[in-house]
């Protein structure tokens, strides 16, 4: 990672929008993203980043110190190791400088908002996502490690296709693909998996449950890893047992309208017109109001970020964000399908990053 690069960006905003003032950087995800630094454990207790034009200081305590001052090596970053409490020591350091605005992340916790607001007697103010939007374009290594995390996922599907059968329960399966990418070099998970069978599958976000696998069913499997802390995201939906021809239906609708959308997206087209293409589809077909979730999302150090995907996404998606492309049908009482991809957005189209067969899988 660039480190210079994200604090110059950062800076460059803050001088045009807060010119003189101090962001307190406090979200896990985006201090990661500033740093590298990988331990921060409690969110917005344990670390703080405090940017300025002059100052770049990584805020931590004692049970971080040996880490923090390891990652910071090489890095703008100056390490302050807290005494007491780190939101008071900020906020005195900023008003003994005579700062008079401290700007902070609308992430931010109200309680923490409050205290901030006593703490620093000038002015406390809230933006939203200066970081979040930086984090969408991603750089060369970032698009590497979500490619490893989307390998691992590719390598779980192929191995699980080969254990499911009729019979085996959800939370087996579940464990069983979790194990694998943790086996083969996943960090963790990206998220809790969806393993989703027969009407379960009808629920978009179903969790895992006991539930035993019966034959003639869809089985709809949603789980990623995680590589140097970047997300991986896939949904494969296969039949258990023979498919049916309502099965074929409504799979082979919704891979056409994830086959249109990869070929249609484009850098620059707003997050609504590539959920366009495949909504035009699915609606032509009927399916309108069972594909009730927007088409996808941005992926990276968190699995959900900048820029979304979906009807109501009207900043254009560009160059360098990695989004997945996940278009669903969903029939209550029998089951649901989504097929969901993930693609780097390049100038000429999207790249898959995902490699997985979508052919319609009998097992
Ligand atoms: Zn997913
Ligand atoms: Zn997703």
């Amino acid at each position: 990672m660039n480190a210079e690069r994200r604090l110059a960006a950062l800076r460059r905003r803050l001088s045009d929008e807060q010119e003189g003032a101090a962001f307190l950087v406090t979200l896990p995800v985006n201090m990661r993203y500033l740093t590298g630094f990988e331990g921060l454990f409690d969110e917005g207790i344990a670390a703080a980043c405090l940017v300025t034009s002059d100052i770049a200081r990584f805020y931590t305590d004692f049970r971080y110190a040996e880490a923090a001052n390891a990652a910071a090596e090489g890095t703008p970053w100056a390490v302050h190791i807290q005494k007491e409490s780190m939101y008071v020591e900020v906020c005195q350091e900023l008003l003994a400088d005579g700062m008079q605005t401290l700007v902070i992340e609308d992430s931010v916790p109200f309680g923490r908002f409050k205290f901030l607001s006593e703490q620093f007697t000038g002015r406390v103010t809230v933006v939203s996502q200066w970081i979040e939007e930086l984090r969408q374009i991603k750089e060369k290594a970032e698009v590497e490690a979500i490619s490893r995390a989307a390998a691992l996922t590719d390598a779980a599907f192929d191995h699980i296709l080969g254990v499911v059968a009729p019979g085996m329960r959800e939370i087996d399966v579940a464990i069983e693909l979790e194990g694998f990418m943790r086996r083969s070099g996943s960090e963790g998970l990206a998220f809790d998996s969806i393993v989703a069978s027969g009407p379960n599958s009808a629920r978009p976000h179903a969790g895992v449950t006991d539930r035993v696998i019966g034959p003639g069913e869809f089985l709809k499997l949603d789980f990623g890893a995680r590589v140097d802390g970047y997300c991986s995201d896939m949904t494969r939906t296969v039949v258990v047992g023979a498919a049916s021809d309502r099965h074929r239906a409504v799979y082979e609708a919704v891979l056409e309208a994830n086959l249109a959308a990869i070929a249609g997206a484009r850098a620059g087209m707003a997050g609504s017109e590539i959920d366009a293409v495949a909504r035009t589809l699915l609606t032509a077909k009927g399916y309108g109001e069972n594909f009730g979730h927007g088409l996808g999302h941005g992926v990276g150090l968190a699995v959900h970020e900048l820029p979304s995907v979906g009807r109501m996404s009207r900043p254009p998606v560009r160059s360098g964000s990695v989004i997945t492309i996940e278009p669903g049908v969903y029939l209550p009482g029998f089951g649901g399908v989504r097929i969901e991809d993930l693609v780097v957005v390049e100038d000429g189209g999207v790249r898959l990053l995902s490699h997985s067969s979508k052919d319609l899988i009998e097992l």
